[in-house]
């Protein structure tokens, strides 16, 4: 098969094993290459069985050391695809120009932060520039407990937020690690999953979600734990790409304001357009938080996270202690931040995530029509699950054969990962880029692989 990355200029091999370091470097080249292969093999048996060592890429396609090109169709870091030649060239040219700490304005930082804040609703205006999703989901945290002086927070059950001490303390989802609940510190209160596929509350029952957590809200304050805030998901992505129930957010951050609290948005997966629009997860809730965290997307995985609030909020913050982050922010990562700004109004990201989204989502529940191990299709824009059920009655999740059905992808050359607290959900999330070819060709090997077996 032709090397679709080919020509692309850029030298992405690693060294050899045995090659010798460069000049002044005392490293065993050797047990260094293979220290890294140990750690990437571990992190990839965590979800294939077979895992491909990936070289390079291009666009929506992967390309192993075995020669063979793999679709990628999970991968939110990358809206603009792999091997961006725009990308590679703008980084370049900063690096080779200036890349520091972030202690003075530097003009490519100012530029974006100030690109970033008008992205945002009224009144958020004020960018905190980090490296990652965990670091902005963390020091949201961190802004709203400095800014109401308290130390208490609400999450959801079934949610990710990052790994990072604070972030990682409101992650409920077991789904990343088993032991989320027993080890959640007293100051995290998680509320019920609102989720209507499964969840407590089914289908139109759902609406009673908002009402509990507003109440549960309330209680705490009462009790003497009024939280500094609240953060969530505007879209259910770690529990397999679910849209909040109708008016949900409008009713849990009108009851966190009301004793107090700020609301946060984790927009770090469902935000920068993913869904079809910026921050279309809270738009189509009616809401505007006060605190948002964004990364992945906005570097294309170059690193690059913010925290985006109100001047006010930042004040308040600051009265506490002064932000500074080393690398966050830097001219190169800011350079990236502008080029995947520039790139997403250029080729119309936006556009395609909400067409080729819809097109996808239809033919993947015509599947469903015909194979009864789909549960669900859920999702929006290029944030799609297809959730697996052994019995559509029950809902028993079909945990073993949706590993079983990533694994067979992977033979045929789709990269697929499961979700969900039962990792029975497909997480459907290609790069924006991705073209309706490819997005018939993961479909057509679902179809082959559901009809065939697994
Ligand atoms: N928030 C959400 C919703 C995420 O899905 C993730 C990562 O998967 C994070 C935060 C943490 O981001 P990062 O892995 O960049 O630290």
């Amino acid at each position: 098969t032709a090397d679709p990355a080919a020509g692309m200029g850029l030298e992405t091999r690693q060294a050899e094993p045995g090659a010798p370091g460069p000049a002044g470097f005392e490293h065993d080249a050797a047990a260094l290459v293979e220290r890294r292969d140990r750690a990437f093999a571990e992190v990839q048996e965590h979800y294939y069985a077979a895992p491909p060592r990936i070289e390079r890429g291009w666009r929506e396609h992967l390309v192993g050391t075995d020669g063979r090109v793999y679709l990628d169709m999970v991968n939110n870091v990358t809206p603009l695809g792999h091997g961006h030649p725009k990308l590679a060239a703008n980084v370049a040219k900063q690096l080779r120009t200036l890349n520091t700490n972030s202690r003075f304005n530097y003009g490519a930082v100012v530029e974006f932060s100030e690109r970033l804040a008008a992205l945002a609703p009224e009144p958020l205006d004020t960018v905190f520039l980090v490296n990652s999703g965990s670091e902005a989901t963390d020091l949201a945290i961190r802004v709203a407990m400095a800014a109401t002086g308290r130390r208490d927070m609400v999450s959801l059950l079934e949610a990710y937020h990052g790994w990072t001490y604070a972030s990682d303390a409101v992650s409920t989802s077991t789904a990343d690690n088993p032991n989320a609940l027993a080890t959640r510190p007293d100051w995290v209160h998680a509320l019920d999953a609102p989720n209507p596929f499964r969840g407590r509350h089914r289908g139109a029952e759902a609406a009673r979600y908002a009402p509990e957590a507003a109440e549960r809200i309330r209680a705490l304050a009462a009790d003497g734990r009024a939280p500094a805030g609240f953060i969530a998901e505007t879209f259910y992505g770690n529990a397999g790409g679910i849209p909040l129930p109708d008016g949900y957010l409008a009713e849990v951050y009108a009851a966190v304001r009301e004793v107090g609290g700020l609301a946060i948005a984790d927009e770090v997966q469902a935000g920068y357009g993913r869904l079809g629009r910026w921050f279309w997860g809270f738009q189509q809730q009616g809401v505007v938080p006060d605190v948002i965290a964004v990364a992945k997307a906005a570097g294309n995985g170059y690193p690059l996270g913010a925290v985006i609030t109100t001047r006010e909020i930042a004040a308040r913050y600051r009265t506490q202690g002064y932000f500074f982050s080393s690398t966050g922010g830097s001219p190169a990562s800011s350079v990236a931040g502008m080029t995947v700004l520039d790139a997403f109004r250029d080729e119309r990201l936006q556009e395609n995530a909400a067409d080729t989204g819809a097109y996808l989502k239809g033919r993947l529940e015509a599947l469903a029509e015909r194979h009864p191990l789909i549960g669900a299709v859920h999702g929006l824009g290029l944030y799609l699950g297809v959730e697996f059920v052994r019995d559509r009655a029950t809902l028993e999740p079909a945990t073993e054969e949706t590993a079983a059905i990533c694994d067979r992808l992977l033979t045929l050359g789709v990269i697929m990962q499961p979700t969900g607290d039962f990792q029975n959900v497909l997480k459907v999330k290609p790069p924006l880029v991705v073209s309706r070819e490819s997005a018939d060709f993961f479909v057509d090997m679902l179809d082959r692989v559901l009809a065939e077996g697994w």
